[in-house]
């Protein structure tokens, strides 16, 4: 968990070495040694995969409760998805911003 991670400062292009830190989201972190910006680095690939299924599966409960004619939306199921959908597009910048595909 704590290995050396390369981090490249999105706003100062300092290249640094530093422990990545992983967030409430599952985005690895790190602050830049020279003008102390917090860089993101993407999502790892255990937390991009359950992001997708979590997304896709409650998405899919709420479906097939749509079919039966419940509609029914929890917040729990709502915070989820959103919270799944605005890692993943979260996920997307800062792979284009570091040219990451
Ligand atoms: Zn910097």
């Amino acid at each position: 968990m704590s290995r050396l991670k390369q981090f490249y400062c999105s706003q100062c292009k300092e290249k640094f070495e530093s422990k990545a830190k992983y967030n409430l989201a599952g985005f690895r972190t790190a602050k830049c040694p020279k003008c102390k910006n917090a860089t993101l680095l993407p999502l790892g690939k255990g937390y991009k995969t359950t992001y997708w299924i979590l997304v896709v599966l409650i998405l899919a409960i709420f479906l097939v409760n749509l079919v039966d004619g419940i509609f029914k939306v929890t917040v729990v199921g709502l915070a989820l998805v959103v919270m799944g959908i605005y890692s993943l597009i979260k996920d997307k910048q800062i792979r284009k911003d570091k040219g990451i595909i």
